[in-house]
C-alpha cells in the first residue's frame, strides 16, 4: 500500500504544526495574536553578522557546495570559542561537524551510532528530534520522564541495568528545554561515568548554554573528564544570536563519533550554504561582545513574565537559563485546553505540557520572544483563561 511506513506512523503529530494556520486565521479575522510558542525571538541577528552575510555573499567560492567539510573558518571559528568558552581544545577538521541546524544533527546521530532494536533513552518532556531520531533510525525509544521532584534531571542511575546493558543512545538537554532546569556538575560526572560503563553514547544537546541569568554559567558536557569517550554535544547559533531561520549548528566529539555523523550526512544532504558559515564566524569569533544584550534583555522578559504570572495566581520559580517558562497548571486544568482556549479565545500561544510527551501534562510553556510589555499583556490575557477555564471545570464536576 502506498503511504508512510510504520516507523513514520509511530511518530505523534508535530506538537508546533497546526499553530501556524490558526494563528494566521485569527490575524486575518484582526486578532492581536502574541506568540509565545516557539523558541524564535523577535528581532534580528547582531548587525555585524548581517554585514558579514552581505560581505560574503561577493566571495564565488562560498556559493558552491560546501559538503560535510563546510567553511574552513566556521570550523575554525567553532574551535577557537570552544577553547575560549569552555577551555576545551577540539581539532577543528577532525572533532567538529557543521550541521543545518542543532535539531537535524540530533536526530541524524541516532542513524550513526543505533542498529535497529537497540533501546535509545529519551527524555519526557523533551525536544522532539530526540524520538524523531530513535524511532525513524528503527530503535526502541524508552521514554524516561522528567519530574520536578527530581529536579527535572534524567537520572540513568535510576535506571534498570539491563535497560542500560541494551541502550545505545542517550539524549540529555541542560539547560532543559522546556522546563528550563539546570545541571549541577555532580550530575553531569553520574551521567557520563554511566554511559562510560554501559557504552552509551550521549548526546548533549546544549544550544541553550548562553541564554543563562544571574550570574549561572553552563558548562560544557566536555568538562568532565572522561567526557570524550563517549559524548557529542550539539550547539546552535539559533539561540544565542537569534539566528533561527539560517539552520546552523555544530557538533562536537571525538573524530570516531563525529566520523560516524558526517557519513550519515553525506548520504543525505550536501551541507548548509557557506556564506551562512562564514557569517557564523564572524559571529562566533565576537561571541563574547554580542550575548550580554541578548541575556539582558532576556533577563528583563523573564522577570516581567514571572511577576505578572504571579499576579495571576500561576507562580514559577525565575529560571537561570533558556528562553522559557515551564509553568504548573492548577491541578484539573488539562494543558491541552488551556493552550487552546487561549488561542482561540485570547489569541496568545503558548505550548500545552502534553504537546512535548505525556509526560508534559500539568505545565504549559511559554517562550520570552517578546518585550515585557507584550509579555504582560499576553499573561494577563492567560489569566482570563485560567479563570474560564475553572468556570468550566466547576461546570462540567458539577
Ligand atoms: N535542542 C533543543 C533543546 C531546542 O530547544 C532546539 C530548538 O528549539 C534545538 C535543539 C534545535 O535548534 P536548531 O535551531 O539549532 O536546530
Amino acid at each position: 500500500m502506498i503511504g508512510p511506513n510504520a516507523r513514520t506512523s509511530a511518530l505523534p503529530g508535530y506538537p508546533l504544526a497546526r499553530i501556524p494556520s490558526i494563528k494566521r486565521r485569527l490575524i486575518e479575522s484582526g486578532v492581536d495574536v502574541i506568540d509565545l510558542g516557539a523558541g524564535d525571538s523577535d528581532g534580528m541577528p547582531p548587525e555585524g553578522t548581517r554585514r558579514a552575510l552581505v560581505e560574503a555573499m561577493d566571495r564565488e567560492q562560498l556559493h558552491k557546495y560546501g559538503f560535510q567539510q563546510g567553511n574552513p573558518d566556521f570550523r575554525r571559528a567553532a574551535s577557537d570559542w570552544l577553547l575560549r568558552r569552555f577551555g576545551q581544545a577540539f581539532d577543528p577538521t577532525t572533532e567538529i561537524l557543521p550541521l543545518i541546524g542543532s535539531k537535524e544533527g540530533l536526530a541524524h546521530l541516532a542513524f550513526a551510532v543505533v542498529d535497529p532494536g537497540d533501546a535509545v533513552i529519551v527524555p519526557e518532556p523533551g525536544y522532539q528530534a530526540y524520538l524523531g531520531g530513535a524511532v525513524l533510525a528503527g530503535a526502541e525509544p524508552v521514554i524516561v520522564p522528567l519530574r520536578a521532584e527530581k529536579q527535572f534531571l534524567l537520572e540513568l542511575d535510576d535506571l534498570d541495568e539491563q535497560l542500560l546493558d541494551r541502550t545505545s543512545l542517550v539524549y540529555v538537554n541542560y539547560p532543559n528545554n522546556p522546563t528550563s532546569a539546570v545541571a549541577p556538575r555532580d550530575y553531569l560526572e553520574r551521567l557520563v561515568a554511566r554511559c562510560r560503563r554501559h557504552q552509551i553514547v550521549l548526546a548533549y544537546d546544549n544550544p541553550y548554554c548562553d541564554t543563562t541569568f544571574d550570574g549561572y554559567r553552563a558548562p560544557s558536557i566536555f568538562e568532565v573528564d572522561g567526557a570524550r569517550d563517549v559524548a557529542v554535544e550539539f550547539f546552535s547559533m539559533s539561540k544565542s544570536f537569534k539566528m533561527t531561520g539560517w539552520r546552523l549548528g555544530f557538533a562536537v566529539g571525538n573524530a570516531t563519533l563525529i566520523g560516524a555523523l558526517s557519513k550519515v550526512k553525506s548520504y543525505i544532504d550536501t551541507g548548509s550554504f557557506q556564506a551562512l558559515q562564514a557569517a557564523a564566524a564572524w559571529t562566533l569569533d565576537n561571541a563574547e561582545a554580542l550575548v550580554p544584550s541578548l541575556v539582558t534583555e532576556l533577563t528583563a522578559r523573564r522577570d516581567a513574565a514571572v511577576a505578572a504570572l504571579a499576579e495571576i495566581g500561576l507562580p514559577v520559580q525565575a529560571p537561570l537559563a533558556t528562553m522559557y517558562l515551564w509553568i504548573p497548571l492548577p491541578a484539573g486544568i488539562d494543558s491541552t485546553r488551556f493552550s487552546t482556549h487561549a488561542l482561540e479565545h485570547e489569541g496568545v500561544v503558548v505550548l500545552p505540557g502534553a504537546g512535548f510527551g505525556a509526560g508534559g501534562e500539568g505545565f504549559f510553556r511559554i517562550a520570552l520572544t517578546v518585550s515585557p510589555g507584550r509579555l504582560r499583556e499576553a499573561i494577563g490575557r492567560l489569566g482570563r483563561t485560567l479563570a474560564a477555564c475553572r468556570d468550566a471545570g466547576s461546570t462540567t464536576a458539577g
